[in-house]
């Protein structure tokens, strides 16, 4: 595969200031967001010295999996888009939407594709909803730049479906990070997807 298993942007946990001695920190209270953003990153390749995130476009692993020279359990392709399971996910179901061609951040991106990368975002999130994994809302992130926490320099669209109440699934799959059964996670989504969305 091609993740390296890294997990050192998790930041430690630490009880809050003021907290009594012993107190249990939560790993990541009230700010989900950030926590996506820290930590589904960095994972793909090691490092290389001549760009700025350290990742050569050639060995770009989101351009390798749009190539089909790098696995990735996919849910949804087009001419122009490709979205897959994020191979560390956070919950079960974490998609990434990545456009096809090379993009480093928004700032590389024509409009008109970053317009498509949320439209299918809209439609997973939809789709997660109506699948057999029954999300109840969804997050979808989009870190843009190092100081945003992207550190694979290939534009991506984060859509994590979310459960009422799932906080602590959601910590614990901060650290555990492993996929459960992603062919047929994927295989659940692509069947909603292929599913009408309801009339707005
Ligand atoms: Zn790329």
């Amino acid at each position: 595969m091609y993740s390296n298993g890294t997990e050192h942007d998790l930041p430690p946990a630490r009880a809050a200031p003021g907290s009594p001695p012993g107190a249990r920190a939560e790993p990541f209270p009230l700010r989900p967001h950030a926590a996506v953003g820290l930590c589904n990153e960095n994972r793909h390749l090691p490092p290389t010295s001549d760009s700025t995130y350290g990742v050569r476009v050639s060995s770009c692993i989101f351009c390798a999996i749009a190539r089909r020279e790098a696995p990735a359990e996919r849910v949804y392709e087009d001419d122009g888009l490709l979205a897959f399971l994020d191979v560390r996910p956070i919950t079960r179901g974490h998609t990434l939407v990545v456009p096809k061609i090379h993009a480093a951040e928004l700032g590389d991106l024509d409009a008109d594709t970053g317009a498509r990368m949320f439209r299918l975002g809209h439609r997973l999130a939809l789709a997660l909803r109506r699948s057999e994994l029954a999300a109840d809302g969804a997050n979808l992130m989009l870190n843009d730049g190092p100081a945003a926490f992207q550190t694979v320099a290939h534009v991506h669209l984060h859509v994590v479906p979310r459960r009422h109440g799932d906080r602590l699934r959601f910590a614990t799959g901060l650290l555990l990070r492993r996929s459960a059964e992603p062919a047929a996670t994927a295989a659940t989504i692509r069947a909603a997807l292929d599913e009408p969305d309801p009339a707005p």
